[in-house]
């Protein structure tokens, strides 16, 4: 392990730590969001995100055991900052529709994933682990999809409740 990356390397290493990190971190705070969405397809979809994300932290698994790398034991810094912000919106004040778009801004966490995702792809195709940067391509494509369908969620409904 290195105190600070120095090569490319040590760059692909952090970024996968990274995600490893970062996806363990979202099982820890989904079931709470899950709990606090009011909405049927909202609360479905945050339960359905904690089962995607739990079979991505395998995937992650995967590829260190590929690897020879040990991904645990790292933070995620700006994860840690997002699901804090996101449970600073959770008001008990709230009204449900309140609550439920203020939910759906966890959006935010899915555009911080796809653009890790992306990153340690890219990364992985440069270096030829081609197998490696399938299977970070294919959580990829999730998150994609995940950002996608909250954005379905936002403009269908509960924008439209909430004002
Ligand atoms: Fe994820
Ligand atoms: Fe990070």
């Amino acid at each position: 392990m290195f105190d600070k990356p120095e090569t490319i390397d040590d760059l692909f290493e952090m970024q996968l730590k990274d995600l490893y990190i970062s996806e363990s971190q979202l099982i820890d705070a989904l079931p709470l969001m899950a709990e606090k969405a009011k909405d049927g397809r909202l609360r479905a979809g945050f339960t359905r995100s904690l089962h995607e994300t739990e079979m991505q932290l395998q995937r992650l698994e995967t590829i260190g055991e590929a690897l020879g790398l040990d991904l645990d034991g790292y933070i995620c810094k700006a994860m840690k900052g997002l699901i804090a912000e996101g449970q600073e919106t959770m008001s008990e004040r709230a009204t449900e529709e309140v609550m439920d778009t203020a939910l759906i801004a966890a959006q935010r966490i899915e555009h911080y994933e796809i653009s890790d995702y992306g990153t340690a792809a890219h990364y992985a195709k440069r270096f030829g682990y081609t197998e490696v940067a399938e299977l970070l391509r294919q959580t990829l494509n999730e998150e994609q999809l995940t950002d996608t369908k909250l954005n379905g969620l936002a403009k269908n409904y509960l924008n439209q409740k909430a004002v």
